[in-house]
């Protein structure tokens, strides 16, 4: 059964400047992702991160932590404003720059975010908040590659797929994280090349 709340929550922030028909350049063999805790993420999980990146093709490596913006805290919601956790990422190298924070993330009319890219840009963030690592941890690492390789994903120009088993498909809940795969379909593929 849906909540009444359901259509105010989304995965992903990075909804409403991507076109889904752009074009998408990118030779992901070859792209190195830096990995930046922020905030105090579990060290078995970012580790789990790199890995798993690593099986799905990408060249990942953990860089130096930073702090969480407090600024972005809305004290009455117990959120951080997703937004400025981009802006400290910028600072580091690396062809696409991923946060991975443990704090959890909201973006202006959404009740939470578990991730937002900037489109076609070099910085994306996830939130590990509500994977549910403490009950499940084996769904949780899986559901963290998946949206960290959909965060990517738009940061290489993609755009929300139709295809529910497609890594780009939009999540509305973590059934929708669960049913999809961390690999882009033949479409959004064909895309990036
Ligand atoms: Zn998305
Ligand atoms: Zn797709």
């Amino acid at each position: 059964m849906r909540a009444a709340h359901d259509t105010l929550l989304c995965s992903c922030g990075s909804v409403t400047d991507i076109p889904s028909s752009v074009g998408v350049i990118g030779d992901l063999a070859r792209m190195r992702i830096s990995i930046v805790p922020i905030g105090r993420p579990d060290g078995e999980q970012l580790r789990a991160l790199v890995e798993d990146l690593a099986g799905a093709g990408f060249e990942a490596a953990l860089d130096e932590p930073e702090r969480i913006p407090l600024q972005a805290l809305d004290p009455s919601r117990g959120q951080y404003l997703a937004d400025a956790f981009l802006a400290p990422l910028r600072r580091h190298a690396g062809e696409r720059v991923l946060g991975v924070t443990d704090v959890d993330l909201y973006a202006e009319g959404l009740n939470f975010v578990l991730g937002l890219a900037q489109g076609r840009g070099r910085v994306a963030v996830i939130s590990l908040a509500r994977l549910g690592a403490e009950t499940d941890p084996r769904r949780a690492r899986s559901r963290m590659l998946k949206e960290a390789v959909h965060e990517i994903g738009h940061t290489l120009g993609l755009g929300h797929c139709p295809d529910p088993e497609c890594v780009m498909h939009f999540s509305n809940r973590l059934a929708d994280t669960d049913r999809k795969s961390a690999r882009f379909c033949e479409t959004c593929q064909a895309r990036r090349r």
